[in-house]
């Protein structure tokens, strides 16, 4: 593979369970690395890694229904949950809505929700998206856990994934829909801004709304206070707006080399109208 930079690797291993790529990455203190895809480590600029542990034979790739919701193994690949009729059927079609605008093709059938949730690039989309589903992960390393991916984005999970393995995110039942909005600067580059809206109708008022922004520049967060002005209100076009109007006011964006700060807070009023307002038809609202 060109571009490979990982360059001080030395040993190759398939672990064949969870408990035998635990006892590798511990043997190396610090010097063995997890392999999912390799989408992202094998580019990284890391070289202190002698060892890399391969665990997608570790029987960690599934999408199922699990609870009403969704348990997606770590090393499911992109382009499997795509194929997974669970997972179209989920939240109103929102994962395929979502991983569709991740990347091409080839890097989805290397790349695996549990690196795309480890690595979690702040303009990533599935962090924004998994942040908006209120999505936990499973973990297993010394200790076992399991923790909304909300929490472990607000601490240093990387730390924690260098000695843990991902062993499912488990997805919660809706009943409602959502959807996702992405902009780039074309159809497959990485989000210069993105954006994930669910929203519940109950006796046609909205009961439950999530609203989560990403690539501000900074990974993707809920925006509580956009989510209480939904509640209780009847979904129309003109609450969309409202809201559109609300996020352009308070949002906190940045600067970086990629977009101003100006133009990520204009634009991420847009996205969100758009995700509430295809979330909510989706929803039959
Ligand atoms: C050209 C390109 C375009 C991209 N475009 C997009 C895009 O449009 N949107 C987007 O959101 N992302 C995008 N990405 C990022 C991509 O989604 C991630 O790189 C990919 O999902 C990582 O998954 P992987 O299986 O290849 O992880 P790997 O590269 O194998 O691993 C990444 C990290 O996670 C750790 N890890 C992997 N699996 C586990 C596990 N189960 N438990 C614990 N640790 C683990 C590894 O040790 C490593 O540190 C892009 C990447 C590239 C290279």
């Amino acid at each position: 593979m060109s571009g490979v930079h990982a360059r001080g690797v030395r040993r190759f291993h398939f672990a064949r369970d969870v408990e035998e790529a635990l006892s590798l990455l511990a043997a190396y203190e610090g010097r063995g690395a997890l392999l999912a895809g390799g989408v992202d480590l094998l580019r990284s600029l890391r070289v202190d890694i002698e060892g890399l542990i391969d665990i997608t034979r570790i029987g960690l790739s599934y999408t199922k229904e699990a609870r009403g919701g969704l348990a997606i193994g770590g090393t499911t690949t992109l382009t499997s949950i795509l194929e997974s009729r669970a997972a179209r059927e989920y939240g109103g079609g929102i994962l395929a809505d979502l991983l569709h605008r991740v990347a091409v093709p080839p890097l989805r059938n290397m790349a695996t929700l549990g690196g795309a949730l480890v690595s979690a690039h702040p303009w990533a989309d599935i962090p924004t998206a998994l942040v908006a589903l209120g999505a936990e992960v499973r973990w297993q390393g010394e200790k076992e856990g399991r923790v909304p991916v909300e929490e472990l984005y607000q601490g240093p999970f990387r730390g924690l994934f260098r000695q843990a393995v991902a062993i499912e995110v488990l997805l919660p039942p809706w009943d409602g829909a959502f959807a996702y909005e992405k902009v780039g600067r074309t159809g497959y580059d990485i989000a210069l801004l993105n954006a994930c809206c669910g929203v519940g109708v109950e006796g046609g008022r909205i009961a439950w709304a999530r609203v989560a922004v990403g690539a501000r520049p900074d990974r993707g967060e809920r925006l509580p206070w956009a989510e209480e002005a939904l509640i209780g209100q009847r979904p129309s076009q003109t609450l969309w707006q409202e809201v559109q109007d609300l996020v352009a006011k308070r949002i906190e964006v940045g600067d970086d080399r990629r977009a101003s700060g100006a133009w990520r807070r204009e634009v991420a009023g847009v996205l969100v109208e758009r995700a509430l307002a295809r979330a909510s038809g989706r929803a039959g609202m």
